[in-house]
């Protein structure tokens, strides 16, 4: 070997070993010894019989670490990745954005406080190695969401043990605080340097945002325990208040009859859908079971969905095309007879919702109307009536979050037109027209890049 390689390879070496207890990336090891990183990689291996991947794994780096480790990138370069990966993918389902998005990261300051208030009342205490341990025992009530009964539970439940576990009081504490582990970020506490347990984050975003006490509490049914359980007992010990009053637990999906798990290979993700689904159809699939029964995902239920949703689609493009032709405005005998008939499904479709979110029933509703409106509909039709029709699906359908009036897609030749007008319009000063054009594009979802090379235009 080379001295002058093995050189950069032990300079690799110490720079690694000396930073791991920082936020360490091996792409800015390869930056700070000024080598190409895959170089350094190439080096690393041959020279020390490891890979740099292998190397990091054997120094016990969290998984977490490691695809920090290995991307190159910062945690926050992570973390917003897939935030807006997530948005992305929300967007996608006509998913409201909620009024407050809260990044965890931002309140160690009120965890700490938390915990603080909670240690003084005698709820927590630290261990030794500067873990904060919730005093599950302390607090009347726990097991109750779960109806779990905590001397079952100490018997039994493996799940709660966790690495330090023998510095524990009782098997059934849980962690509020945790320290650091190598290559992870972490920040300064009274007590370590460390991290927040995650059930305490939700208590403190729930207090800060929404107050001492809410309505409504929702999530995966797998959340129930330990989750929502010990954000009961932390929430309540710290605020003296019922935390939520009304718990809603959504049912797992399941992938033809079998649970969906990355291990039994069953598993995809909304972006895997949207691959051959338009995402709408998913929202429908979704809604067509009761949130707090299993649904089961297969390609034939998808079809189903896809032809349930493109029933009620095609009805309101009826509407839309017998309104354009229809030649009364005002409504006609009988036609107001005919839309009270109709409001008898809206209030099925209340009913059903009012009924711990039947979706299911909720939907079936709006395909009864869709079929009234089929059936009483047609060119002798008033305006009115019609309207009033298309109206009644289209709210519904919104109450669900389903997008059922088809948006007319532009043609690329049409776009192009488009852009060409704007182009003439910028040249003879008539920039008014040619900011017209841009937001009228912008309406239809396609953005308008000005670049060296001339206008690139994509679909948003
Ligand atoms: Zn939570």
């Amino acid at each position: 070997m080379q001295g002058h390689k093995a050189n950069i390879v032990s300079q690799a070496l110490t720079y690694i070993e000396a930073n791991l207890e920082e936020q360490l990336e091996l792409g800015m090891v390869a930056d700070a010894l000024h080598y190409s990183r895959f170089y350094l990689h190439r080096l690393f291996a041959k020279t020390v019989g490891i890979t740099l991947h292998e190397y990091v794994k054997r120094r016990r780096l969290t998984r977490a670490a490691e695809e920090l480790v290995f991307s190159g990138k910062t945690v926050m370069e992570i973390a917003q990745f897939y935030t807006d990966a997530f948005f992305d993918d929300c967007r996608k389902l006509n998913i409201k954005t909620p009024d407050v998005v809260q990044p965890a990261t931002g309140l160690i300051d009120e965890y700490i406080q938390i915990v603080s208030g909670l240690m003084e009342k005698g709820y927590a205490y630290a261990a030794a190695d500067g873990t904060v341990y919730f005093r599950t025992r302390s607090f009347q009530g726990y097991g109750r969401l779960s109806h779990k009964n905590l001397d079952d539970l100490q018997g039994g439940n493996r799940s709660l043990l966790v690495s330090g576990a023998d510095q524990k009081e009782d098997s059934l504490d849980f962690v509020l605080w945790k320290p650091k582990k190598d290559g992870e970020p972490y920040w300064e506490s009274p007590w370590c340097n460390g991290r927040p347990g995650w059930h305490i984050e939700c208590s403190v975003m729930s207090k800060k945002y929404l107050g001492d006490e809410i309505d409504i509490h929702a999530g995966g049914e797998d959340l129930v325990f330990p989750h929502h359980e010990n954000e009961i007992a932390q929430s309540e010990a710290a605020n003296g208040k019922t935390f939520s009053r009304y718990w809603m637990h959504n049912a797992f999906l399941n992938i033809d009859n079998r649970k969906m798990s990355k291990s039994a290979g069953n598993f995809f993700t909304v972006r895997d859908i949207s691959e051959k689904y338009d995402l709408q159809i998913l929202r429908f699939f979704m809604l067509s079971a009761h949130y707090r029964s299993p649904l089961n995902f297969s390609a034939e239920l998808m079809e189903a969905a896809k032809n349930g949703y493109e029933r009620i689609v095609t009805s309101v493009g009826n509407l839309n095309y017998l309104l354009e032709n229809a030649s009364a405005e005002e409504l006609k005998d009988g036609e107001s007879a005919l839309l009270e008939e109709a409001g008898g499904f809206a209030s099925r479709f209340d009913e059903a919702m009012d009924d711990d979110f039947n979706t299911a029933d909720a939907i079936a509703a709006i395909f009864e109307l869709v079929k009234f409106a089929n059936t009483h509909a047609g060119q002798e039709s008033s305006k009115a009536f019609l309207k009033a029709l298309k109206e009644e699906i289209m709210e519904l359908s919104d109450i669900c979050g389903l997008i059922v009036e088809k948006q007319e897609e532009l043609l690329d030749a049409d776009i192009e037109a488009l852009i060409a007008e704007r182009q003439a319009a910028r040249k003879e000063k008539n920039f008014a027209r040619a900011d017209e054009i841009r937001k009228e594009l912008l309406d239809k979802g396609i953005v308008l890049e000005d670049t060296r090379e001339g206008v690139k235009w994509k679909r948003a």
